[in-house]
C-alpha cells in the first residue's frame, strides 16, 4: 500500500521520499511528468563524456552542515569553487564584482582610492549589497555604485526578470553582492561542490530504496483519481496554480531556455559561465566541461535566454516574488488543502520561493519532521 504520493522528481521530490522511505518506513509513488528523474538538475553525459545540465547550470553550495552531510551520503563531490566573468566593456571581469574587478576596470590611481575608501567603510572582506552600496555618502562610492548598477545588474536584470532592479524584490539581487575581497569565487560558502558522477546518478542513488517506487512520463492528472479522498500524503513540487486548474488566474513565473552549442575547439570561454549584462539578448554562456574537469578535446555550451512563463509554450523555471503574487500563491495553497487534505508543498515551483538546492532540501527537513 502507497502510504505517499509525490509529485515532481528533483532534489525536494528525491529527499522526500528518502526520508519517508526511511526515518519513517513508508513507501512512496514518486511520479514525474518528463521522462527522466532528476528534475531541473537533471543532468547527463554526451558523446563526448562532459556531463551538461540540461536546464542550466546547477552549482551545490551551502553552509547548512546538515544538508551536507545527508546528499553526501549519495554521492561524492568534486570540490569545484564557482567563478563568474562579466563580459563588460570589452573584457572579463569578476563577478561578483570585486577589488579585482575594480582594478581591471578602472586606472590604477582611480582603483587605489576606491580601493581604500571600501576598505575603510566597510571592511576588507566584506559583503555589501548594491543598494547599501548606492546609499553611500561618499562621492567616489557613489560613482563606484552607479557604475556596478549599470554595468552588472542593470541590463541583465532587464533580461532575467523585464523590470528594472528598483522594481524587483530586494533580496533577489542580494544574491549577488558586491565583495571587498580579491577572492574571484561567486560564493562563499563553507561546502561547494558538484556531485562526482552529476545531479541524475546523485537522484537515482537517493530514490534506491524497496519502499520508494518512481513513475516517470506520469502527470499528477494521470493518477489523481486513484488517489483523490484517501488517506494518502501527497507531497506536490509542481506549480500550485496548474495543480488547481488556474481557478484564480496565473501565478507569474519567469522562463529560461537554454541553447545547446557544441564547439570542435578544447574551450569556448575563459570560466564555466560568462554573464553578459549588456548588449545581447541572452544573460550568460555556461560552458559544461568546467565543472567536472571532463576531459574532452571538444566543448558544449549554452547560451541561456529568460523571458516571461507562458502556458503550454514553456516551463516555469523562477517565482516572481512580490506580495500580488505571494497572496495569490497562499490563497492557492489553502484552496488545496481544503480540496486535498493531507498536501504539502515543496520546492521553488511548490513553495514558490527561489530556493537554492541546499535551502530546498532544508525545507523538506522542516516539512517532514513536522509530520
Ligand atoms: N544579477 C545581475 N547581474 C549579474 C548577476 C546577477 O543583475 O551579473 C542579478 C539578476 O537580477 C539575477 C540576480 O542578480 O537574477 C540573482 O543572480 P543569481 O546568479 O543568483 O541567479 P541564478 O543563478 O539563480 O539565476
Amino acid at each position: 500500500m502507497v502510504r505517499n504520493v509525490i509529485v515532481g522528481c528533483g532534489i525536494s521530490g528525491a529527499v522526500t521520499a528518502r526520508i519517508l522511505a526511511e526515518q519513517f518506513g513508508e513507501s512512496s509513488l514518486l511520479i514525474d511528468a518528463r521522462p527522466h528523474i532528476g528534475g531541473n538538475c537533471y543532468d547527463f553525459y554526451d558523446h563526448n563524456h562532459i556531463c551538461i545540465h540540461k536546464y542550466g547550470a546547477h552549482i551545490f553550495h551551502t553552509d547548512l552542515r546538515r544538508v551536507w552531510e545527508y546528499l553526501s551520503r549519495f554521492t561524492q563531490w568534486y570540490p569545484y569553487m564557482h567563478k563568474v566573468l562579466g563580459f563588460i566593456d570589452g573584457q572579463f571581469v569578476p563577478i561578483p564584482f570585486n577589488l579585482n574587478s575594480i582594478r581591471m576596470t578602472f586606472p590604477e590611481f582611480l582603483a587605489r582610492r576606491l580601493e581604500e575608501k571600501l576598505v575603510i567603510r566597510f571592511g576588507f572582506g566584506s559583503r555589501i549589497s548594491i543598494q547599501e552600496l548606492r546609499k553611500s555618502e561618499e562621492k567616489d562610492l557613489v560613482f563606484l555604485a552607479n557604475h556596478i548598477y549599470t554595468k552588472v545588474f542593470l541590463g541583465y536584470t532587464q533580461k532575467q526578470w523585464g523590470v528594472t532592479p528598483d522594481k524587483l524584490d530586494p533580496a533577489v539581487l542580494e544574491r549577488v553582492p558586491v565583495y571587498v575581497s580579491r577572492d574571484d569565487r561567486y560564493f562563499r560558502n563553507r561546502w561547494q561542490g558538484i556531485p562526482r558522477h552529476g545531479y541524475t546518478a546523485m537522484i537515482a542513488s537517493m530514490l534506491e530504496h524497496p519502499r520508494i517506487t518512481v513513475k516517470t512520463d506520469t502527470s499528477w492528472n494521470d493518477v489523481k483519481e486513484e488517489f483523490r479522498g484517501s488517506d494518502v500524503r501527497i507531497f506536490y513540487t509542481g506549480p500550485v496554480d496548474e495543480l488547481l486548474d488556474w481557478r484564480f488566474g496565473e501565478l507569474p513565473y519567469r522562463s529560461v531556455r537554454q541553447d545547446f552549442h557544441e564547439f570542435d575547439r578544447e574551450f569556448f570561454q575563459p570560466a564555466a559561465v560568462v554573464n553578459y549584462p549588456e548588449n545581447h539578448d541572452f544573460t550568460r554562456i555556461s560552458e559544461y566541461k568546467y565543472f567536472l574537469a571532463d576531459q574532452a578535446s571538444r566543448t558544449v555550451v549554452s547560451f541561456e535566454y529568460p523571458s516571461a512563463w507562458k502556458r503550454g509554450e514553456n516551463e516555469p523555471a523562477y517565482p516572481v516574488a512580490g506580495e500580488d503574487s505571494h497572496r495569490l500563491h497562499r490563497q492557492y495553497v489553502e484552496a488545496a488543502r481544503e480540496e486535498y487534505g493531507h498536501i504539502h508543498f515543496l520546492g521553488r515551483l511548490g513553495d514558490y520561493r527561489y530556493y537554492d538546492m541546499d535551502k530546498a532540501v532544508a525545507r523538506v527537513f522542516s516539512v517532514t519532521e513536522a509530520l
